[in-house]
């Protein structure tokens, strides 16, 4: 198999069928005429179960875990994991209807994000849901709509902590941010929350985003955890709710190793052990998007043509940057690096040629892989991206050049497909 994706964990989940890669038992040819076509993505909840699975084995067991649903927003996806996980992240009004249409719980939810709007402050108090406060605008609004509409506002601060995440694809924390309010401002604020349209809850402090180490993990967690019982001390109230953010990684590149779950576990226990904080009552919450959904999802586009450009072949499909723009390169990478691809109806054969993937839209950041070996493909044959299930389909500019948006499979019993452009609510 090549040796691109043999070492990949997902590939624990899929089978290979006759060369077929298989999800669930159907291979990606009877997939994709499940879909009318391709491109498609699929999202395997065997994979999805075994990652929880996992996370729940590891992690203290009074950890709660939420599922921050702008990683995959997909109604399947959220609807398994509302059975499976402890609450949700959300960061939009849509994704708060998303969560509360699929079974998930208002008050198991947080609402985070550095501009959210009135009517949208004003649903998530209406439902119950946590609204993490990003700014001093943002409490003085909340606090003027609890009067308006006669509630209490359930609300952490989230904090921009006084250090970042090392080794983060995506700091989320630390210098600078248009998120949270900088751990210096955070006690001037804290006194402002002492107002009764408030219960105030604690804290949400998050550093970065797709890390890999466990040793920056763990550095992180340790700083948090002293921030939060350093701000504690300034607090309305005793702290009950302590949201640790998500962050952790998974490999897309070659020298990319899945992040070491158990030290990091190991660390969070030692944390939620200490006098202070959790044993006074506190929760604390980790909301992972990426590591819950991104290993089980793929991306399945066909070869339209085959070509040579001074002595480089060319693989054109049907799929590119505007279905998965994290794949070409551009979201988030400095330096484009390939995602895992293969042949998805050629899994059993060699790689014999080195190839580019280059997709349909009318510019050169339109590649889903650059020179990579592969068998010899032909029009027709499907090409996989994995890695696919987090910050695929939503994370691209699907309106670019007007290619109508994939259909999303959930490769559940029975199959599922979700079609984006009968979604007349979005
Ligand atoms: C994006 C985000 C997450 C999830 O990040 P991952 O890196 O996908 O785990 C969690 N919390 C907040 C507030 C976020 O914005």
């Amino acid at each position: 198999m090549n040796p691109q994706v043999a070492h990949l964990p997902c590939m624990r989940h899929f089978e290979i069928t006759h060369g077929v890669l298989t999800l669930g038992g159907h291979p990606l040819t009877e997939l994709a005429d499940r879909a009318g076509g391709t491109p498609f993505y699929a999202y395997d909840p065997t994979a999805l179960d075994a990652r929880v699975g996992e996370l729940r084995t590891a992690l203290p067991p009074d950890l709660r875990l939420h599922y921050a649903v702008k990683a995959n927003p997909m109604p399947e996806v959220v609807r398994h994991l509302a059975r499976r996980v402890d609450g949700f992240d959300v960061a939009s009004l849509g994704e708060l209807q998303r969560v509360l249409e699929c079974g998930g719980a208002a008050a198991e939810t947080g609402f985070a994000g550095p501009g959210k709007r009135d009517p949208e402050l004003a649903a998530a108090l209406r439902a119950g849901a946590v609204i993490h406060l990003e700014s001093p605008g943002e409490a003085e609004r909340v606090r003027r709509l609890c009067a308006a509409l006669d509630r209490t506002a359930r609300v952490t601060l989230r904090i921009n902590p006084d250090f970042a995440l090392k080794g983060s694809g995506m700091r989320m924390g630390g210098g600078p941010q248009p998120f949270g309010v900088d751990a210096e401002q955070a006690p001037a604020l804290l006194r402002q929350l002492a107002d009764p349209a408030f219960d105030f809850l604690g804290f949400h402090i998050f550093a970065g985003s797709q890390n890999l180490q466990a040793n920056a993990l763990i550095a992180a967690h340790d700083r948090l955890f002293e921030l939060a019982h350093h701000l504690a001390a300034g607090a309305p109230e005793p702290v009950r709710l302590l949201n640790i953010g998500g962050g952790f990684g998974i490999p897309y590149f070659p020298h990319d190793r899945p992040v070491d779950l158990a030290p990091v576990a190991e660390n969070l226990a030692h944390w939620m052990e200490r006098p202070g904080l959790v044993r006074d009552g506190a929760r604390v919450v980790l909301e992972l998007g990426r590591y819950l959904v991104g290993e089980a999802g793929i991306y399945v586009t066909s070869v339209i043509d085959r070509k040579a450009s001074r002595g480089r072949t060319y693989l054109i499909t049907d799929g590119g940057l505007h279905h998965h723009l994290a794949a070409s390169g551009n979201l988030g990478q400095v330096i484009r690096k390939n995602y895992p691809v293969a042949v998805g109806n050629r899994m059993d054969e060699e790689a014999v040629e080195t190839a580019s993937v280059a997709g349909p839209l009318c510019t050169p950041l339109d590649l889903l892989a650059d020179d990579i070996p592969l068998p010899r493909a032909e029009p027709g044959d499907l090409i996989v991206v994995f890695q696919s299930g987090a910050y695929g389909l939503t994370a691209s500019p699907t309106g670019f050049l007007s290619h109508p948006p994939p259909p999303e499979l959930w490769v559940g019993d029975p199959v599922m497909a979700y079609n984006r452009t009968d979604d007349t609510s979005a």
